[in-house]
């Protein structure tokens, strides 16, 4: 194989959606399976759909997932710049030069020449094409003679240059996922290759920034399929060779039905973005997986499984096993569902991997910016490996062990109707005295001296324990008593389970 060379080439018209992120993902995992280089080429030749902010934002996702370019206009690079609109004098010469060839004109009809000849179409309900059939009636090149077509452009006379697509022709491509695929011109039109702002299009610029940039394998989404039949026949115009195409299946919505876009935003109940996004007009702002708690390796894994597997049960995949493990062999042609209960359990699972130290620090921070908790750190880490592998995200871990910060403060109706019986005050009192009595306040030890003291005494383990869960959480949840009682400690615990009598105890 030659060398290889991929690109991913957003325009920066919004957010990246995670279906861009995973096209990025699958270019770069090709690129460094087979020791090739990645480059990030932003597509900004459409100055209408122009949007601040998105391109810092598409370069802070993919940074966010672990992404890395070999070639960019940050990083540098042999083929710089990397931004189209920073390349803008170097498109028109190729467009000259398909003019030249005979492979593209001039065409000077107005917006609302072509505008009207759309309406008068549907109106007999056919759809105007610019192609073989109707060129030869248009104001072009083709149609005027030479000394007219020089003196409109010589008068400033807007124009746009397209493409002349062959007639009645067979195009026989190749894609690497999808096999063999042959369109026949007759269905295709007249793309315009530069527009009357001197700017190329994206079909114009992509393909000459290709070939410059040595691309070897272009890796998209299937929604560029109906562009590869005239990205071929520019190629074979030009007589360069064409890189290898592999076009992506769709992330679809999680019912199957049609493609997960942009405009689902947070409607569906969870993120189709990578990070938090505010809308610079309306300051819409919608969700992010990073915001919303999800880790970049979580999401990553998630992703790549969209689309391709493995071919085994293997579900857990870093980055770089990902790089091992991926090829085109395994991608699927149709649709991928995106399905967001996956996505958590990949959260759940690598908050699980992570030590209790890592989750202790995460915790003691949102601790900090969510509910103004200083926590000491050893404290969160052994509070974190209690908790960590109960819930899918950090921000769930309070839920879990509110009660490690802060004594119960109302106790959970259900729980005191179900477990708080006649003699549970009683059995309080008494147990309340051997906590106060017990020297070794380790949770192994609690557990030692309480288990010893229920049975010799015959009390029930579930009417002690459920009692002392009462008083110490508030509520029918947490780890083990004794574990609670370990970390509290004794003066904290002797506080609640008082308070909890004196709040609980009805009795006349
Ligand atoms: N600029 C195109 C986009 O926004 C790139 C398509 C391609 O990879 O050729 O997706």
């Amino acid at each position: 194989m030659k060398e290889v060379r991929v690109r991913f080439a957003p325009s920066p018209t919004g957010p990246l959606h995670i279906g861009g992120v995973r096209t990025a993902l699958y270019n770069y995992l090709f690129a460094k399976k087979n020791g090739g280089k990645m480059l990030l080429r932003i597509e900004d030749t459409d100055q209408t759909r122009f949007v601040p902010g998105a391109e810092d934002y598409i370069i802070k996702s993919l940074d966010w997932c672990g992404i890395k370019f070999d070639e960019s206009d940050i990083v540098g690079g042999p083929y710089g710049p990397y931004k189209q609109s920073n390349r803008k004098p170097l498109y028109k010469q190729y467009s000259d030069e398909l003019i030249a060839k005979g492979h593209a004109y001039y065409a000077f009809d107005t917006a609302e020449e072509l505008d009207n000849l759309r309406k008068e179409a549907e109106a007999q309900k056919k759809t105007f094409i610019y192609n073989a059939e109707t060129r030869q009636e248009l104001r072009n090149s083709l149609t005027m003679t030479k000394e007219d077509v020089d003196a409109l452009i010589a008068n400033g006379t807007p124009y746009t240059v397209r493409f002349m697509m062959p007639e009645n022709y067979v195009v026989e491509m190749h894609d690497i996922i999808r096999g063999d695929i042959k369109v026949n011109t007759n269905t295709l039109d007249d793309k315009v290759l530069f527009k009357s702002d001197g700017m190329p299009t994206y079909h114009l610029a992509n393909i000459v920034d290709d070939h410059l940039m040595k691309i070897s394998h272009v890796i998209r989404g299937e929604e560029w399929l109906p562009s590869m039949p005239l990205h071929v026949l520019l190629y074979q115009a030009f007589g360069w060779e064409a890189p290898e195409f592999a076009h992506l299946p769709l992330l679809l919505k999680p019912d199957g039905n049609g493609k997960l876009s942009k405009r689902d935003g947070d409607r569906l109940g969870f993120p189709v973005f990578p990070m938090q996004w505010e809308n610079p007009e309306t300051h819409e702002i919608s969700s992010g997986y990073k915001q919303s708690g999800y880790y970049a390796e979580a999401f990553i894994n998630m992703l790549a499984l969209l689309g391709w597997n493995p071919g085994t049960e293997q579900e857990i995949f870093s980055m770089d096993e990902l790089i091992q493990a991926f090829s085109f062999d395994h991608c699927s042609k149709s649709g991928a569902r995106f399905n967001v209960e996956k996505a958590k359990w990949f959260n759940h699972e690598y908050l699980m991997r992570r030590s209790s130290e890592e989750v202790g620090k995460e915790y003691q921070e949102w601790l900090k910016t969510e509910k103004n908790i200083d926590a000491d750190i050893q404290y969160v880490t052994k509070v974190a490996a209690l908790v960590k592998d109960r819930v899918n995200f950090v921000k769930e871990m309070w839920d879990q062990s509110f009660f490690f910060f802060e004594e119960p403060t109302t106790y959970d109706e259900v729980t005191v109707k179900k477990r708080w019986k006649e003699n549970s005050a009683d059995l309080m009192c008494q147990a309340s005295e051997v906590i106060r009595n017990i020297d070794d306040f380790s949770a192994e030890n609690i557990d030692k001296v309480l288990n010893e003291w229920i049975t010799s005494n015959e009390l029930g383990m579930g009417p002690v324990m459920n009692g002392l869960r009462l008083m110490l959480v508030g509520a029918g949840k947490g780890p083990h008593i004794h574990e609670i009682l370990g970390l509290i400690g004794k003066d904290e615990a002797l506080k609640r389970i008082e308070k909890g009598i004196k709040t609980l105890d009805v009795r006349p």
